[in-house]
């Protein structure tokens, strides 16, 4: 721990993280600042691009501007954003390049400007199609606007995700299911269904949790109720043609899935800048997972004065690049990659792992697949509905 971070190992995969929002929702806790004003913004852009540095990366294949609100930084930075990315790796029209959007931050000629800059794809923040759960979440934008930014970015061919959140106090799960109903019904191609926590440190925690009005263990999730809105979320959007390849996401066809997404769950080797963002990166010293502190004026101060900005880091031991690969493998349908938990963690770990899956067959979590039966070397472990819904408990029954 503490060690610098990498000047940036080579990968295929870029985040950006913007850590400016117009007001802090109540159930935040992502690392973002209030109100950022043009200067700032525009300091924050300068330094992207001083981060990325000038040594020449490989072809991109996805770059994913999250946050915070990157809509807020506006078209024009966005553009000057893109570019800095295109100066140092190729950036080929193939390449996913997803912006994350507040539905009140950017209108339909915003969205086309961005698309120009280069865009493909938004992930915009929903929340809710109902205007008291937005109004009780602490959104700035309402229920109309939502929709209104998701019909102008399919009118101008984006690949549009939303993101939805369950889970609210009162909220049944035939009113969550109605509300998936009219996700389906607003056109989009993908969905990423949330359960709301009450994460410390959030206004939410403060005002449930320390006024007494909640009791809590470090982090409230209600879990019955939240396996009942699970299972009903996946069942429901099945129902209206969407697959659900990972815990909380949902894709109407396979090219919708999220590539970025994708490939951090695959545990591939991927770059973030800008404060608070992380990396993971495969090098001559091992799996490393580096992050750059949450605090955008040392980070700015450090970058302006040509220094590198505060960070952490961790090399991964075997052990615990197991546990990842099991957690990540286990909230997605294509399971764990046994193949490359072997050449990581060696025989002896996969051959343990794989012992403990088979128990959990008849338990109906997992399933074991092979590329054909009896071929033992290609075979995945794959969480069954049941399994991906248990994730977190049963990777560490498979890791103990
Ligand atoms: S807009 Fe997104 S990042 Fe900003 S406070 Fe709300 S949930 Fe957090």
């Amino acid at each position: 721990m503490n060690a610098p971070a990498s000047g940036g190992a080579p990968t295929s995969h870029l985040y950006i993280h913007v850590p400016f929002c117009v007001r802090k929702c109540r159930y935040c806790a992502f690392y973002s600042v209030e109100a950022a004003d043009e200067g700032l913004m525009d300091r924050f852009v300068t330094c992207v691009a001083t981060e990325l540095g000038s040594r020449r990366g490989p072809a991109l294949e996805t770059v994913y501007l999250g946050g915070g609100t990157p809509s807020l930084l506006g078209a024009a930075r966005i553009a000057r954003l893109l570019d800095a990315v295109r100066e140092r790796s190729p950036v080929s029209s193939t390449c996913e390049v997803t912006l994350e959007v507040n539905p009140e931050t950017i209108d339909r000629a915003g969205l086309q400007a961005c698309r120009s800059a280069g865009v493909n794809r938004v992930s915009i923040g929903i929340q809710s199609f109902v205007d008291s759960n937005l109004e009780w979440l602490g959104r700035i934008h309402d229920a109309h606007r939502g929709r209104q930014a998701v019909e102008d970015s399919l009118s101008l061919g984006l690949r549009t995700s939303i993101d939805l959140i369950y889970g609210l106090p009162g909220q049944s799960v035939r009113a969550w299911e109605e509300e998936l109903v009219n996700a389906s019904g607003c056109g989009t191609d993908h969905i990423s269904a949330y359960e709301l926590t009450w994460e410390p440190g959030t206004p939410l925690y403060r005002e449930r949790v320390q006024e007494g009005r909640a009791t809590v263990g470090g982090r409230i999730v209600r879990r019955s109720m939240g396996e009942r809105f699970f299972f009903a979320t996946h069942e429901t959007l099945e129902r209206l043609g969407f697959e659900g390849y990972e815990v909380s996401s949902f894709a109407r066809r396979t090219q919708d899935r999220s590539r970025h997404n994708l490939a951090t769950w695959a545990h591939r080797p991927y770059r973030g800048v800008g404060p608070a963002a992380h990396s993971y990166v495969v090098d001559g010293s091992g799996h490393r997972r580096t992050w750059n502190r949450p605090e955008l004026a040392a980070w700015l101060e450090a970058l302006e004065r040509g220094a590198r900005p505060p960070a952490d880091s961790e090399l991964l031991s075997p052990e615990q690049l197991l546990m990842e690969r099991v957690m990540l493998g286990l909230r997605c349908r294509e399971g764990i990659d046994l193949e490359a938990c072997r050449a990581e963690c060696g025989e002896t770990a996969v051959e343990r792992l794989l012992e403990r899956a088979s128990a959990m067959c008849a338990a109906g979590a997992v399933e074991l697949r092979g590329r054909s039966p009896g071929d033992r070397a290609s075979v995945r472990v794959v969480p069954t509905l049941k399994g991906m819904a248990l994730a977190d408990r049963l990777a560490l029954e498979l890791c103990d």
